[in-house]
């Protein structure tokens, strides 16, 4: 066996029997999702992707869509036009906060749900479809193949989605959002439903950790400034309430998101992808942060290592 895949199977083996945590509840089509699913990939320089465990199951991207995205509105806008409807500081407070700057309304960092939906309002399309289709084609050339929409879930989520609605319509009354704000959440639901394997998301981080570009179809997907910002994001608030111990314990930037998945980039070097439903209080995968957390010890990944 290739020794790396018998590394990462050792580790992922040795997590496997944590069973701390839940599937999310909150969306009926999440809790419903089978808690026993593990799997991780991990993509080099080169594009070999490899990986271990339910390698091919697909799972919601939710979150973890967010860096992504937000990869796709810079390159369109560039920073200074972003900036001006989203901050970039991290919030502490928990994903679905409904907290705003006092004075401009303008979202704590592109990586919570309200900046995430003020990002996704940077996406040009006359309606939710032709957004949605921007955003599905943006998230496939990450992944380097063709992605779909879960339209299970996302009913699941439209239907339960009154908060981030509300959100929605409080930053429009601040004027960050212009747009038509329930097409743009509908495309926001749309956009965390999109389905993916731990394959893909290990590509779609080995992009931003190969400074935008794909390291399976050798694809420029954002320019490397693009990629840089996006990942210094991700540093400081890709972990909800948690990501300033995690920088320390871990330090990868990192995006987690309710159905399971995680993706760590390690610059350079490296995208990893991790998928398991059982999530903590913060909303973070428990045996995902545990496996990337010893998987950046082994292999001495900490950006603040000496390389
Ligand atoms: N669809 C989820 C929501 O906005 C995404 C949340 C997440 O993964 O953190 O509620």
């Amino acid at each position: 066996m290739d020794p790396i895949v018998s590394l990462l199977s050792s580790l992922l083996e040795n997590v496997r029997p944590l069973d701390a945590g839940e599937p999310a509840q909150y969306i009926p089509e999440l809790a419903s999702a089978d808690p026993e699913r593990f799997a991780m990939a991990a993509v080099g320089p080169r594009g070999v992707v490899r990986s271990v465990g339910e390698d091919n199951v697909e799972f919601t991207i939710q979150s973890v869509s967010k860096p992504f995205v937000l990869a796709l509105a810079l390159a369109m806008h560039g920073r200074d036009h972003v900036l001006a409807r989203v901050g970039v500081e991290p919030s502490g407070e928990p994903f679905n906060a409904i907290s705003l700057e006092p004075n401009t309304g303008r979202p704590a960092n592109p990586l919570v749900n309200a900046g995430a939906i003020a990002t996704t309002g940077l996406i040009p399309g006359s309606d939710r479809h032709e957004r949605t289709a921007t955003i599905v084609a943006g998230l496939s050339r990450f992944a380097g193949r063709a992605l779909t929409v879960d339209e299970a879930v996302y009913e699941s989520e439209s239907e339960t989605g009154d908060r981030n609605r509300a959100l929605a319509h409080l930053m429009r009354s601040y004027g960050v959002l212009h747009e038509n704000v329930d097409e743009v959440v509908e495309s926001y639901f749309r956009q965390c439903s999109v389905l993916v394997t731990v394959r893909d998301i290990a590509v779609m981080a080995g992009t931003l950790a190969f400074a935008g570009r794909n390291p399976l179809t050798g694809e420029q997907v954002v320019p490397e400034s693009v990629a840089r910002d996006v990942v210094s994001i991700m540093t400081s608030c890709g972990m909800y309430d948690f990501s300033g111990e995690w920088l320390m314990r871990v330090g990868l930037p990192s995006k987690s998101g309710v159905a399971g998945g995680l993706v760590s980039v390690a610059p350079s070097q490296f995208g990893v992808g991790v998928f398991s439903p059982r999530l903590d209080s913060h909303g973070n995968s428990v045996r995902g942060s545990i496996l990337v957390e010893r998987l950046s010890r082994e292999f001495g990944m900490h950006v603040f290592d000496r390389h």
